[in-house]
């Protein structure tokens, strides 16, 4: 862990925002953003980790020569195609990528925490099924039925069926997620109602840290 970013940020509470493909974590996670929240979208950690040229994606290429780009980066379509077939693989690129993440994270939230925000909120869709101890104050949890967030990703389009089978294949069911909850924000209803459950559980977190 990166201690000064660590220490920079210990004034901030940290959640975690997860939820299965395609159940609207991004959704709500800009909703909670229009409320002041300071939101990091990890997937987008791991992009630029990935593509970085730095001492992470070369690590991770020596690991997995095959999912190289090129030299000083990492194609993410070969790794994604690796690990969704190959779950040793996936744990050993996890152990590698989630940590730095972490550390990506702290440093991204840390401008935030010096001018006074008091609240943050990692977005990823693995954090529960990760092996990596995400020092979180508590989990927000957003679900929608199965057959909802087919529809939606359908209508998304960026991925085909076959991907979003194998990527809800790897992630945990919402029965077993909800174990680990402290907030849950169902999402299957229309953008108002979920506008307005984010504002409730938005009260409710400000409550717990003392701010209300
Ligand atoms: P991924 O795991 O792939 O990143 P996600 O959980 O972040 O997905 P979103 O991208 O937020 O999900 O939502 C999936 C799609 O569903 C998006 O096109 C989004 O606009 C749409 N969507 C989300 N919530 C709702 C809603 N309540 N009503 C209608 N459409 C929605």
């Amino acid at each position: 862990m990166k201690f000064a970013a660590w220490i920079e940020t210990q004034n901030m509470f940290h959640y975690g925002l997860t939820g299965g493909i395609g159940t609207g974590k991004s959704t709500v996670g800009r909703m909670f953003a229009d409320l002041g929240v300071v939101v990091v979208d990890a997937d987008r950690l791991a992009r630029e980790l990935l593509d970085d040229g730095g001492h992470l994606a070369a690590e991770i290429i020596d690991m997995f020569p095959d999912c190289a780009k090129n030299r000083r980066a990492v194609s993410r379509e070969k790794l994604a195609e690796l690990v969704f077939t190959n779950p040793e693989a996936r744990r050993r690129l996890e152990d590698l990528l989630h940590p730095a993440i972490w550390n990506a994270y702290l440093e991204k939230v840390q401008a935030y925490a010096k001018a006074g925000s008091s609240l943050a909120m990692i977005e990823a869709a693995v954090l529960l099924e990760s092996r990596t101890p995400f020092p979180l104050c508590g989990l927000i949890l957003v679900t929608a039925p199965k057959m909802v967030r087919l529809k939606r990703l359908s209508q998304r389009g960026d991925l085909v069926s076959d991907q979003i089978e194998a990527r809800m294949a790897v992630q945990m069911p919402d029965y077993e997620k909800l174990l680990f909850a402290d907030h849950l924000i169902e999402n299957h209803a229309d953008l108002d109602a979920t506008r307005l459950r984010v504002e409730q559980v938005l009260g409710t977190l400000r409550h717990e840290i003392g701010e209300v």
